[in-house]
């Protein structure tokens, strides 16, 4: 006989025990496939491991990124929605804080002079 041959019988005793011993258990049902159930239950672990490889590989890649704060990700022009228009000018901005800045150094002059036509406005 064969290593090959001999290594196939010794699989086979081992599930012919394990098969004896599966129809003693209380919860055993007739109609299921064990050896086929245990596969998948293989394939699903391994499933899992590699989907827990990509989270850790993932954690490591943010690890990374947090100790280094120094290199702050900033987002390009074109990701920017500039929702805030000046109502002065043509100019937009993805913040209220660039568009009061904006006012404050572009139109500084034109907000006091509306300002000032106001207060005149409501003298008599
Ligand atoms: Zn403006």
């Amino acid at each position: 006989m064969s290593q090959e041959e001999l290594q196939n019988e010794n699989i086979n005793k081992i599930i012919t025990i394990i098969n004896k011993a599966i129809k003693k258990c209380p919860l055993y049902e007739q109609q299921q496939n064990y050896l086929l159930e245990s596969r998948k239950i293989v394939l699903f672990n391994e499933a899992l491991k590699d989907q827990i490889s990509k989270c850790q590989d993932e954690i490591r890649l943010l690890q990374k990124e947090l100790a280094q704060p120094s290199k702050k990700l900033r987002r390009k022009a074109i990701e920017i929605s500039k929702k805030y228009k000046c109502s002065n000018c043509e100019k937009n901005y993805g913040s209220e804080a660039s568009l009061n800045l904006h006012c404050k150094i572009k139109h500084t002059f034109s907000e006091t002079d509306s300002k000032t036509q106001i207060d005149h406005s409501f003298q008599i």
